[in-house]
């Protein structure tokens, strides 16, 4: 990998701050390839970027120093705790940027969380996608969109989306991206019910289920053509009798009281409702944004979700604020 040399800091304002933000993601399309032999399961997703976004500010300092403060930042134990240490996606993405532009890892860093912890919609992965913009700016590392997106990969499947955002169909594990046109704005609701899933569990799940025989092995990958088709242009409704996700009978398989929130959600005027990756955060679509304000406010009245949010997409991955 070739990087120029530190040239020198990118867009630092007065206090020495540099501040990205990367989007939530929808998985609009959700198709599970048996586990492989590397342990990661084949997939075929049509990612969406939503306007949901986790904020990453970072500041020149002694060492590493990560603070996490927002949604989830209280929560100390299960899958809704976010780790400040080691653990955390940003500290790898920063460790991972340092040692490849040959910098030391020094930065003092916030993220600032609105995105739903363990809800499937890749928070950790906009930390890391944001943490890298941010840090390659503070550097004056100068990496190019290509090799940010090559340590993205490394960090984790939903890292390169986060970085690129807009509308992708991911392969692989995901993270091989090829972009997807979109001419329309989306609407939708989201509703987050309960505490975190854990990814892995999930995918454990639909394992068991599948050696059970209670679901459809996945050696046929449904195929991601007709939700690219109705991301292009619409109609509404097709792509609500397009969207699906092969997680979803797993997540509903671990949380049964997610049955309830899709019907609400339907219930509620939803033109489709899908569970968004691992769950358990239920996507509802909406016919456009003044149906979104109502399906939001009929949702929040519900009872079945602890955190309702209307968004649209597609917006732009993970850039510099400011
Ligand atoms: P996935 O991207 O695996 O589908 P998700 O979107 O459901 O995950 P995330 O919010 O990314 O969920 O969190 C998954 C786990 O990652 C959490 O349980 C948390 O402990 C860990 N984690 C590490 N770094 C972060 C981070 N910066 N923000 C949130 N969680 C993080």
């Amino acid at each position: 990998m070739s990087w120029s040399a530190p040239g020198g800091p990118g867009r630092i304002a007065g206090d020495g701050a540099v501040v990205a933000r990367a989007p939530a993601k929808i998985n609009v399309h959700l198709a599970v390839g048996p586990l492989r032999s590397d342990g990661f399961h084949e997939l075929r997703t049509v990612y969406l970027a939503v306007s949901l976004f986790d904020t990453v500010t970072v500041r020149p300092g002694d060492g590493l120093a990560l603070e996490v403060a927002g949604e989830g930042a209280a929560a100390t134990t299960g899958p809704d705790a976010v780790p400040a240490d080691r653990r955390n996606l940003v500290w790898r993405a920063a460790e991972l940027l340092a040692e490849r532009a040959g910098v030391a890892a020094d930065a003092s860093i916030t993220v600032d969380k609105s995105i739903p912890v363990a809800a499937g919609l890749a928070g950790g992965s906009a930390d890391a996608a944001a943490a890298l913009v941010a840090l390659d700016a503070l550097w004056g590392t100068r990496a190019t969109r290509g090799e940010l997106a090559a340590l993205a990969a490394q960090l984790g499947s939903d890292v390169p989306f986060s970085l690129q955002g807009g509308v992708a169909l991911g392969s692989g594990r995901g993270e091989q991206l090829s972009p997807v046109l979109a001419r329309r704005r989306w609407d939708w609701v989201l509703g987050i019910a309960g505490e975190g899933l854990s990814t892995p569990a999930v995918y454990g799940e639909l394992d068991r289920l599948r050696a059970a025989g209670r679901l459809p092995g996945g050696e046929e990958l449904t195929p991601p053509e007709p939700v690219i088709a109705a991301l292009r242009s619409g109609p509404v409704a097709a792509l609500a009798a397009a969207v699906s996700n092969d997680l979803q009978p797993p997540a509903l398989s671990l949380r049964p009281p997610l049955r309830r929130a899709l019907r609400a959600a339907a219930e509620a005027g939803a033109a489709a409702a899908v569970v968004s990756g691992s769950g358990p955060t239920v996507a509802a679509l909406a016919e456009d944004e003044e149906s979104a304000v109502r399906l939001t406010a009929a949702l929040a009245g519900e009872g079945v979700f602890r955190t309702v949010r209307a968004v649209h997409g597609p917006v732009p991955g993970a850039r510099l604020v400011g």
